[in-house]
């Protein structure tokens, strides 16, 4: 696996959540998996293991001195070490910004996976995860006579298509592509080079994070430009659920959580929200009122112009709202405005904190996902897991798994629409029994890697040519 980031070691979304457990569940079903990331700033080389020394990587005229190291694990864990280009703060940028040389970073990243899959890990398909990791097929396709990678695949699996990795055609001495690739049907995109497009069009197959994205990105509604080459590819284009690793987010277990709670003993899910509410400085009053949950990526993709639009109705409703979360600037304002304009009702943490992503998820009776597009979405299926029922707009892997009678669905993308969700929810937390029947039947749900890691498994199969 190819990924530009891999839970715990490195994580900004829900891809580090995949890449972090699909590969244990793949060696349940006989697989042989390595993983290789980068090696961030932010990842300290105390603990891992230099497994490799001066690996190769040519760009053009360049030359990078990269190295490998190994982290402790189930399953062969690489770091792919060069710090001029990753011994940074952050993965992609900071502050907001990208870094600028992302397409060299990404372009050393992948060609240095191809020196990984020759020199220590040999394999015969490269599972490539995201624009980041969309050159893997490109370079393929020049090393095609090279015996090493005779027979060998690629799979090129699309975990958000808002993210492209667009750069100038300039570039393309710089990073090393055969230009003869740059066309329509190649990674070329009005006049651009893209990443992700090069991942489209070259590998083997595709496959994206829910059946029901697989569908949307074929529309222009949610084809960013790429409907018409995914739609030409639709006939190897697949979609799998993703899975929830069950070890970590499980409020039985759970360690981030003040008091573990499970169908059978809801009591703990009360202090959860007891200590929530104090934590983020709302009444204790509130205990007996609905509270409402958002963990997220501050982005539009997510649906915070909604919450904005609607954040007086709700606190009407003597309901609280506590929302975590951190990204877009405006959207990092928004939430504190509201937090501002309604203290004891609303309140809101900037920042990446993942010890309280679960104290959320136990705490609150309910969680809003209101997302413009939603390719799988992980908390939706975490809060079935905490007995927090789902508020969600019917779009993408929300829309695959949240079903009636476990949660709220809202298909217009609008304010008002979202509201009457809410609205829906809010009265049938009123009646006590039948909210917890829906508590129970979200939390008797599993969406874990078993069933995906299969369809995984069978799909590097047939791409093997195997039955
Ligand atoms: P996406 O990949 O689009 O961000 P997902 O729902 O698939 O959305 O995955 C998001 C993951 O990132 C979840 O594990 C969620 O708990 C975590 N997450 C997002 N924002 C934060 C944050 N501010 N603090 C802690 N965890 C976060």
């Amino acid at each position: 696996m190819v990924s530009s980031e891999a839970a715990p070691l490195a994580k900004t979304g829900g891809l580090a959540d995949v890449v972090g457990s699909l590969p244990a569940a793949l060696q349940a079903c006989g697989d042989d998996v390595a993983v290789l990331i980068p090696r961030y700033g932010s990842i300290a080389l105390k603990g891992l293991r230099r497994v490799f020394d001066h690996l190769p990587v040519r760009l053009g005229s360049a030359r990078y001195d990269c190295s490998l190291y190994q982290a402790p694990g189930e399953f062969p864990f690489y770091l792919l070490d060069c710090p001029p280009l990753y011994g940074r703060k952050g993965l992609y940028g900071e502050s907001g910004v990208d870094y600028p040389d992302n397409h060299i970073r990404f372009a050393v990243f992948c060609r240095a996976a191809l020196a990984v899959a020759r020199g220590v890990f040999k394999t015969d398909v490269f599972h490539c995860h995201d624009w980041q990791a969309g050159l893997v097929p490109a370079y393929l396709q020049t090393f095609a006579g090279d015996p090493t990678f005779l027979g060998v695949k690629t799979l090129f699996t699309i975990h958000n298509l808002g993210y492209q990795g667009l750069f100038p055609k300039t570039i393309l001495p710089e990073v090393g592509l055969d230009a003869a690739l740059f066309r329509s049907d190649g990674f070329e995109f009005f006049g651009n080079v893209s990443y992700i497009k090069s991942g489209i069009a070259f590998a083997g197959a595709i496959s994206t994070v829910s059946p029901a994205y697989a569908r949307e990105i074929q529309t222009p509604e949610y084809g960013f430009g790429l409907d018409g080459i995914l739609r030409s590819r639709a006939g190897v284009l697949s979609g799998i659920l993703n899975g929830v690793d069950y070890r970590d987010w499980n409020p039985e277990t759970d360690q981030f959580i003040p008091a573990r709670f499970s169908a059978h003993d809801l009591g703990g899910k009360r202090v959860c929200k007891e200590r929530l509410l104090a934590e983020l400085g709302l009444p204790p009053e509130a205990i007996g009122r609905p509270l409402l949950g958002i963990v997220s990526r501050f982005t539009r993709q997510k649906g915070v112009e909604l919450i904005a639009e609607i954040a007086a109705d709700i606190v009407a409703q003597d309901v609280c709202l506590v929302a975590l979360g951190a990204g877009d600037p405006k959207c990092e304002e928004s939430f504190l405005r509201m937090a501002a304009e309604f203290p004891g009702r609303i309140a809101a943490r900037i920042g990446f904190d993942n010890a309280l992503a679960h104290r959320i998820e136990a705490g609150a009776d309910m969680f809003l996902m209101p997302s413009r597009y939603e390719p799988s979405g992980l908390n939706q299926m975490y809060s079935l897991k905490y007995g927090t029922v789902p508020v969600v707009r019917a779009t993408g892997g929300l829309d695959d798994t949240i079903e009636e009678g476990a949660g709220f669905k809202f298909r217009e993308y609008s304010g008002a629409a979202l509201l009457e969700a809410v609205r829906a929810a809010l009265e049938a937390f009123e009646n006590p029994g039948a909210w917890r029947e829906m508590m129970l039947r979200g939390m008797a749900k599993e969406f874990s890697w078993k069933t995906s890691a299969a369809a995984y498994s069978a799909l590097y199969q047939r791409l093997l040519g195997r039955p």
